[in-house]
């Protein structure tokens, strides 16, 4: 079986990714909303009614907008971990209690053929928590809302074939740019987004642990653009001897809609 991934939307202002694979259909994250998340998979060829499960990241707007609703209409059982469920359960509407799933960092479980591992994210929300999906040797890590590249995170991202990957601000623009200075500092911390250079390091080591796909994703709207994260991520892989689109192919998330379906090994268009 084929384990296949859709971006629906990438970026500070919403994110939803669709994971499946023949047995198995997968949300992770519904940060827009359900009407908008319904049209983009449709886009990419998925049913709604398909889905088994929405698995959540943590508790900020811009992962959980679209959960109530999606889970209302198509009775979907939604996976978080204890703290992101006291978090965003007040936020959701009314829950079915039979939809309520607690998960635990590095306990993984399965959902149809594909193993699910959530593993422990450093962020501002709690419970945070990243993923990553292995089928048949295939393996996809959903890695983003980090605040810096740290062995907790990468020994679970590591090995993955293919990774969307936050490159989330260009530090100069962020300096210049128009945000308060308490949430420079907080985008900044080691709690908060990683920057197109952070991604760039981390993005050398996981092509050398066998990545050949990088999807560039969570970009900011204000203190990035998509040209230059790629430009970015492309000069510190010729840095350290990795030829770009050669080695790994590289792709940037888009913002508002989907980026198409990719298999582990090619995007299918
Ligand atoms: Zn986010
Ligand atoms: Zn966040």
């Amino acid at each position: 079986m084929e384990l296949r991934f859709s971006p629906l939307f990438s970026g500070s202002s919403g994110n939803s990714i669709y994971v499946g694979c023949d047995d198995a259909h997968i949300l992770v994250d519904a940060g827009m909303s359900g009407t908008r998340i319904v049209r983009e998979m449709a886009q990419v060829g998925v049913d709604p009614r398909d889905l088994q499960a929405i698995l959540v990241t943590h508790a900020h707007n811009d992962h959980i907008r679209g959960i109530g609703i999606l889970s209302r209409k198509f009775n979907l059982p939604v996976y978080a971990t204890e703290e992101t469920w006291a978090e965003m359960y007040g936020k959701l509407g009314s829950m079915s209690e039979g939809n309520l799933r607690v998960i635990r960092p590095e306990e993984d479980f399965f959902i149809g053929s594909i193993d699910v591992m959530p593993f422990p994210t450093p962020h501002d929300a709690g419970g945070s928590v990243g993923y990553t999906f292995e089928l048949d040797g295939a393996k996809l890590a959903v890695a983003t809302d980090l605040g810096c590249v740290r062995d907790s995170w990468m020994k679970h991202v590591m090995g993955s074939d293919a990774v969307l990957l936050e490159s989330n601000y260009d530090p100069n623009m962020l300096d210049a740019g128009p945000y308060p200075y308490d949430l420079k500092q907080r985008i900044k911390s080691r709690r908060g987004h990683l920057s197109n250079d952070d991604a760039g390091r981390a993005a050398v080591e996981l092509i050398r642990g066998g990545a050949r796909q990088i999807i560039l994703g969570h970009l900011s709207k204000e203190n990035n653009f998509p040209e230059l994260a790629m430009r970015s991520m492309e000069l510190y892989l010729q840095q350290a001897g990795i030829a770009p689109q050669e080695d790994c192919a590289l792709y940037v998330a888009n913002r508002d809609g989907n980026t198409g379906m990719f298999s582990i090994s090619a995007r299918l268009e």
